[in-house]
């Protein structure tokens, strides 16, 4: 009998698609950290997702940390969340009208998320649209230009949010792509993760400038940063001081870090959210919202214009909808978040017994391992791994069978799916990794 095959590494077909996959699109990917560029390799093409498992093109069956990029808190093809799209999709796929099913989306929304407990919500259809719609809505409201965004946050790829991280003391934004003009990121301050004294200096230097700070609460796109006590508190004051709408970016930690996402977590409340990812149950699916009299500013009630001709499709709300009915029912975050720390001590046990530089960081479901000594509380820190280090990883637990993130600055997602067994078999996988590693 042969043994299942969990060698996830590009095989044969992968590599022959990857090859079709660079003639006709870019880099051969259609969101460039699929490309692996970060790790060296070529990505294996996957076919189907179950459960907490990948099965690739070449016919491996791998256990998935990467959930999609968040969505996938269910595991993948939950049952009931398929059914509920394809029966919305016997009904029509999109009317470009108003639905019950997006009132009673909507209404859970609101309900979940508290800040926007009898506030409002309005859906588009990914977390790029969502922050560069609340951030519109911030100008809008306040009449100010300037925001606040911190280095290695991301945002989606709105010129405004694309400003270089890293770039050190510099308060005004570089265009961290071509194809940003200088003007449109000019008004983009930028500030460490973690440091309430930067923010308080950039409000100074910015008087009655600043129209929001926008900010992953839980920073999640350079690997898993957690807030240190007292930051978000901190952000919250110094908004209200300046007349600043404070703008939590949860599109990776709603729904995740707990129901009521990073917000219930900490128990700071923002004047504005944005969501994506888990609340479109794998669908494409964003949403921004919060304080009443800040949306009301929205189209068609204000002055503030944001459309789109998906918004609120049958077949996204379907998916969010269920999603989030089956979180709120099953209430998994606390086992979540106990089964992510089991996998996650695991993890710093075989680094350490084979002397692995390794600093975990964990937020309930959601975790990463930086290959460095000593804490990591912003990008200066996440960005002192070790990179080369990080790859081997990545490509050795790859051909052992565990999918994880193909860069260092990503975080790992843990699913309802993930039993037992799949943290056996990761744990398994990692101590034969950093053994090799430990050989240099
Ligand atoms: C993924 C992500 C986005 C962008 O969402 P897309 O749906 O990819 O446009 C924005 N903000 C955060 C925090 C994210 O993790």
């Amino acid at each position: 009998m042969s043994s299942p095959n969990i060698d996830g590494r590009a095989g044969e077909r992968s590599k022959a698609l990857f090859a079709d996959a660079q003639r006709s699109i870019p880099g051969g990917v259609n969101s460039p950290v699929r490309a692996f560029a970060a790790v060296g390799g070529e990505p294996p093409f996957i076919k189907q997702a179950r459960g907490c498992e990948l099965v690739t093109e070449d016919g491996a069956t791998l256990v998935d940390y990467v959930g999609t990029w968040g969505p996938a808190i269910l595991g993948h093809a939950h049952p009931e969340v398929v059914e509920a799209v394809c029966q919305a999709a016997r009904d029509g796929l999109s009317f470009g009208a108003a639905t019950a099913a997006e009132v009673e989306f909507a209404e859970r929304i609101c309900g979940l998320v508290p800040s926007m407990v009898g506030g409002m919500v309005r859906l588009v259809s990914s977390g790029t649209e969502a922050t560069m719609s609340a951030l519109r809505l911030a100008r809008g409201f306040t009449g100010r230009n300037k925001i606040i965004k911190c280095e290695g946050g991301y945002h989606g790829h709105a010129d405004m949010l694309l400003v270089a991280a890293g770039s050190g003391a510099a308060t005004l934004g570089i265009p961290g792509s071509a194809g940003v003009p200088a003007d449109a990121v000019r008004d983009t301050v930028l500030v460490p993760f973690n440091d309430l004294d930067a923010v308080g200096a950039a409000f100074e230097a910015n008087a009655d400038e600043i129209a929001a700070i926008i900010i992953e609460p839980v920073a999640g796109n350079m690997g898993c940063v957690p807030p240190r006590p007292g930051y978000l508190e901190g952000l919250r004051q110094l908004c209200d001081q300046h007349g600043a709408v404070l703008i939590f970016d949860e599109v990776m930690t709603g729904f995740r870090v707990a129901l009521g996402g990073a917000q219930a977590r900490y128990g700071v409340i923002p004047d504005l959210t944005c969501l994506g990812k888990i609340v479109g149950g794998g669908m494409p699916v964003g949403a921004y919202g919060g304080r009443r009299d800040i949306m009301e500013k929205v189209a068609p009630l204000g002055p503030v214009y944001q459309a789109g001709t998906l918004s609120g499709n049958p077949l996204s709300v379907a998916a969010g909808l269920t999603t989030l009915r089956i979180l709120e029912q099953e209430e998994p975050h606390e086992a979540l978040e106990a089964a992510t720390t089991t996998l996650c001590a695991g993890l710093a046990e075989r680094a350490a017994k084979h002397g692995i530089a390794w600093t975990g960081t964990q937020v309930g479901p959601m975790f990463s391992g930086f290959f460095r000594s000593g804490e990591v509380w912003n990008y200066e820190d996440a960005k002192g791994s070790d990179l080369e280090r990080f790859a081997r990883w990545h490509t050795e637990m790859l051909a052992r069978g565990v999918y994880l993130a193909p860069s260092q600055f990503e975080a790992g997602f843990f699913s309802t799916a993930h039993d037992a067994a799949a943290v056996q078999r990761t744990l398994d996988a990692a101590d034969a990794v950093f053994e090799l590693l430990a050989k240099g």
